[in-house]
């Protein structure tokens, strides 16, 4: 069966290099699906725990946004930050996961109040923590 390069760039590091037979990300246009002779394509990435399939396993890999860049025989993942399970440290991200829900818990609940919280921002921050979660728990039975 045919593979693929994937290369997962961040700004400090090649985080993560293996022929893959199949990259799952998501995308502002939904969930992309990328195998072995794809037409070449960009796509901006959402936060998301980017899934890695071989023959026969997943591996997961944490992306905080950034690019993709597709040609037939190569994927490369330009990362804002991206972390392979073993990088990440799961409490900072469940402390990350817990601002962020307050931050946006404490804008509905008071809207004019608390005019200074960027829901937006929080929204991403929220997202961020979870791809980071997901993956580190990818790893446990
Ligand atoms: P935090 O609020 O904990 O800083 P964040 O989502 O704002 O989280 P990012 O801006 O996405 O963090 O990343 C900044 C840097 O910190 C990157 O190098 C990223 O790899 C690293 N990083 C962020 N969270 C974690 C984590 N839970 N474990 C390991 N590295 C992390």
């Amino acid at each position: 069966m045919p593979t693929i390069k994937l290369e997962v760039i961040s700004p400090d590091a090649i985080v993560y290099q293996a022929d893959i037979k199949m990259l799952i990300v998501n995308s502002p246009v939904g969930e992309l699906g990328v195998m072995p002779r794809h037409l070449p394509m960009i796509a901006e990435l959402l936060p998301c725990a980017m899934r890695v399939k071989f023959e026969d396993h997943e591996e997961l890999v944490a992306v905080a946004g950034g690019f993709m860049e597709v040609k037939p025989d190569k994927i490369t993942v330009l990362a804002s930050a991206a972390e392979t399970p073993i990088m990440i440290d799961e409490l900072r991200a469940e402390r990350a996961y817990e601002r962020a829900k307050e931050r946006i818990a404490l804008f509905k609940s008071a809207p004019l109040k608390h005019e200074e919280i960027d829901v937006p921002r929080a929204e991403y921050a929220l997202q961020r923590a979870l791809a980071r979660l997901k993956t580190v728990h990818s790893t446990r039975s």
